[in-house]
């Protein structure tokens, strides 16, 4: 029996995990799961998978949790002393980090001191602070796993082979809903247009990084850190179907790739059940359904969030975390009408422009970034918005 902490349950990830923990009763016990606003969900949730810990992101949020959860034997906290006791649970062997942005940064590095393995999908850990973390697991001797579909691609097609045998990586990308629509016309999207993703079902934040490609390049930076791999062996190839997940090319010119429907369950069974396989529902991929798989280059100059990141990796130190910082202020004003699409990339460049990259050797210097790039880019947005 494995025990999992799941930080943002309530979430797509969230909810797809302890869809496969649902279907494995005998392998997987919920041990503690966090949430942020849906409290509904959440308590219903907790009704369902009897977690001995559940704890909600606001303090202010958890009176209302205990009436919802009146009678059920669970322990109730708040904040982000809560996170962190939800990570580090005594019983825990497995965390699975789908908290959204910065905010898992903190719980996630607790778990890796409490020598939990950790299932990551909260890629921007990775961005903000790739390398101290990187630097952890390594000290406490934790597994780290894959969760996001790309990068357990990768990770599967190198299973077995030396790293420096490894030419490239190439990361599939869909290239979202406006792969097809004229830079001319990306002014003027809406919201409702940019979270209307062809291919998978997913949180705003995610969606919106999808349309701007910002995900592709957070990707870039994560797969840089997961497979300790420069990012001029990293190249992105645009391939709508999202049938490949990510290949790797070696020495040999031989490419091993993994391919599969696109369901996040998959990923997340893997890194749950690793090394076993484990069912998931997901459809089997029949390849002759499709007309064709396609491939080509990004265009960087409709879509220049993918050269931000690339930018913001290469300079290092600070820059990829007030990025990251900038992105999630200016997806946030995106989807709160403030600004446009295309001013999203705008906040991101002029607060990267604003900063002088500086070396950050801890988590506190980390979180100082973070909070600078996140001032910095909504006061941009005030002057920039509309
Ligand atoms: P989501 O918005 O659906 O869910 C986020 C979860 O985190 C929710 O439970 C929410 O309540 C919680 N949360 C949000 N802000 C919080 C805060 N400040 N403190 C504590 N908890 C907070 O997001 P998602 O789509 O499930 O994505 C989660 C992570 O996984 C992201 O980093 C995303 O990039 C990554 N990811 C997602 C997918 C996907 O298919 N959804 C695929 C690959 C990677
Ligand atoms: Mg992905």
């Amino acid at each position: 029996m494995k025990n999992i902490t799941i930080l943002g349950s309530t979430g797509s990830i969230g909810v797809s995990t302890l869809e496969i923990i649902s279907a494995h009763p005998d392998r997987f016990r919920v041990i503690a799961i966090t949430a942020g606003k849906n409290l509904e969900l959440f308590a219903r949730q907790i009704k369902q998978f009897c977690p001995r810990i559940a704890v909600v992101a606001s303090c202010d949020d958890v009176p209302r949790l205990k009436d919802l959860c009146s009678g059920l034997d669970v322990t109730i906290l708040g904040g982000v002393e809560g996170l962190i006791a939800a990570a580090t649970a005594d019983e825990t062997d497995m965390v699975v980090a789908a908290i959204v942005g910065a905010a898992g940064l903190v719980p996630t590095a607790a778990a890796i001191r409490a020598r939990k393995d950790i299932a990551l999908a909260n890629k921007e850990i990775l961005v903000t602070a790739g390398h101290l973390f990187m630097e952890l697991v390594k000290e406490f001797g934790v597994r780290l796993f894959p969760v996001d579909s790309e990068h357990s691609a990768i990770f599967q097609s190198i299973e077995g082979h030396r790293s420096e045998d490894i030419q490239k990586i190439i990361l599939t990308a869909s290239g979202g809903p406006f792969l097809n629509t004229p830079a001319s016309q990306l002014v003027q999207v809406s919201v409702r247009d940019a979270l209307n993703h062809p291919n998978w079902n997913m949180g705003k934040k995610i969606t919106i990084d999808s349309a701007t490609m910002m995900n592709k390049g957070l990707e870039v930076i994560e797969a840089r850190w997961l497979f300790d791999t420069p990012v001029e062996k990293i190249q992105v190839n645009i391939h709508p179907q999202s049938i490949i997940h990510s290949m790797v090319e070696y020495v040999d010119g031989c490419v091993i790739a993994q391919l599969g429907t696109p369901d996040m369950k998959a990923p997340i069974a893997y890194a749950l059940a690793y090394p076993e396989r484990i069912e998931t529902g997901v459809k089997p991929l029949d390849l002759t359904v499709f007309s064709g798989l396609t491939f080509f280059n990004p265009d960087n100059d409709k879509f220049p969030c993918l050269g931000l990141a690339y930018r913001a990796i290469n300079a290092g130190e600070s820059m990829p975390a007030v990025m990251n910082a900038a992105n999630e202020i200016a997806v946030a004003e995106f989807l709160d009408g403030r600004i446009g699409f295309t001013q999203i990339a705008e906040t991101i460049e002029r607060t990267m422009a604003a900063h002088s990259a500086h070396d950050l050797c801890t988590i506190e210097a980390v979180l100082k970034a973070d909070l600078w790039g996140r001032e910095f880019a909504r006061e941009t947005c005030k002057e920039i918005g509309r």
